[in-house]
């Protein structure tokens, strides 16, 4: 179970190792994106809170990146925040998911970004519920529920 320290040194010493690869031009993104998804995808935007549906629904279901379908989160790690943005306490692999130190907004905060193809998934937080004590915090736009 991966806890906030773990977090602090993935994004100081090194990601985990990708299970893949996907990399794409910034062109060949935007065409095959719909326009918002771009923006939050691959320009690290964020979707307005509470914009989304899934943040209330908890039912059995697996979470992809829109991007290139890696498996990022399971139902079974999502809790209700409260933020208005899905959360979660894990990834659904270690490898699934890469942090940088994000200075933007006057904040120091964790970005998380799919470890296969860098795309732009939200923040992480050691503000969430026991064990792990995380919080994942992730554009809905994001992900594809299966
Ligand atoms: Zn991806």
């Amino acid at each position: 179970m991966l806890k906030w320290l773990d977090i602090l040194n993935f994004a100081r010493n090194g990601n985990p190792i990708a299970p893949r690869r996907v990399e794409k031009t910034d062109e060949q993104w935007q065409a095959e994106l719909d326009p918002e998804t771009y923006m939050i995808t691959r320009k690290k935007g964020t979707e307005r809170p509470f914009s989304s549906q899934s943040c209330q629904l908890f039912e059995p279901g697996k979470y992809y990146c829109v991007c290139c379908q890696t498996l990022l989160f399971d139902a079974d790690e999502k809790f209700d925040s409260g933020s208005g943005w899905p959360s979660f306490t894990q990834p659904a692999s270690i490898e699934a998911v890469a942090y940088h130190g994000d200075k933007s907004l006057g904040m120091t905060r964790i970005e998380i970004t799919c470890n296969v193809c860098d795309s732009h998934l939200g923040h992480v937080f050691p503000d969430g519920p026991e064990p792990s004590g995380l919080r994942y915090c992730v554009n809905a736009t994001s992900m594809e529920k299966k």
